[in-house]
């Protein structure tokens, strides 16, 4: 442990201070170092997109955010809390992260209504009445409420993406990582869950988004991060780092999405 006042651990979020904090963050996979050091500050309200060829570390930055994945080294602070202290509460930490990935993950067993009411119950300890309500709210959120009877199997891929959304966000999490969550979408399916997103973010709400959406990261992000190879190389506004790269490696990727 070092005495760097970074490190010490609050478990307020000081007026201010980043939401999300990463630093000095690597990750080792055996010999393959996919993470090599990252630092990434984002602030309460701010939605930063980001983007980079597969195998670039994308999601495994993600994922070492909500501590799905152990960082080899480097510290993350999530509203203040120190994630990657030893001695966390990580349940704790997850209750305060909505994690939406590509596959959306549904019990196909369950109704709409009970996918959103049972992490309520199991985790936040929420009676059966109140879990009900939050679901109700949060399924007329993302457009849903007429599915609420629903099995996930008679949704198409997008609603049902809409309804993880509103799974996440039933457990009234502070930040909401994205990972490419239109990416196994029909075309035509991706519109409705991308103006969701929209959405979130006008009500304010901290998010990082994976994605390969490059209007809806020009137009949403507050702020473009670029990565390749395990590193960020680049960071901006969108309109710098989309419109204007100042990185051989960002207009390479770019031009090969057109
Ligand atoms: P991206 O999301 O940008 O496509 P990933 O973070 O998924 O990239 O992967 C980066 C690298 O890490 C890849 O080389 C991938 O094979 C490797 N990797 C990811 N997860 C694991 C894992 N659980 N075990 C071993 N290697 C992994
Ligand atoms: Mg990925």
């Amino acid at each position: 442990m070092t005495t760097n006042a970074e490190t010490t651990t609050s478990t307020e979020t000081t007026a201010g201070a980043p939401e999300i904090r990463v630093r000095g963050l690597h990750k080792s996979f055996g010999d393959n170092e996919v993470l090599r050091g990252i630092d990434l500050d984002i602030r309460q309200g701010e939605v930063v997109c980001v983007i980079g060829p597969s195998g670039s570390g994308k999601s495994t930055l993600l994922r070492c955010v909500n501590l799905l994945e152990e960082p080899t080294r480097g510290q993350v602070f999530v509203g203040g809390t120190e994630v990657t202290d030893p001695d966390v509460n990580i349940d704790a930490v997850r209750r305060r992260i909505g994690m939406v990935f590509q596959q959306f993950n549904l019990f196909p067993h369950l109704t709409v209504t009970e996918n959103l009411t049972l992490p309520q119950r199991r985790v936040l300890k929420r009676d059966k009445a109140e879990a009900a309500r939050v679901a109700a709210e949060n399924l007329q959120r993302v457009g849903l409420a007429e599915k609420a009877a629903a099995y996930p199997s008679s949704l198409s891929g997008g609603q049902q993406q809409r309804v993880a959304i509103a799974r996440a966000l039933a457990m009234g999490p502070e930040v909401m990582l994205f990972d490419e969550p239109t990416s196994a979408l029909d075309p035509e399916l991706v519109g409705d869950v991308l103006a969701v997103m929209r959405m979130l973010a006008d009500d304010g709400m901290t998010m990082m988004v994976v994605t390969h959406e490059m209007t809806f990261a020009r137009e949403v992000a507050d702020r473009v991060v670029f990565m390749d190879g395990g590193v960020i190389v680049e960071e901006g506004a969108p309109e710098q780092v989309i419109g204007a790269p100042s990185h051989e490696r960002t207009r390479h990727f770019l031009s090969r999405l057109l």
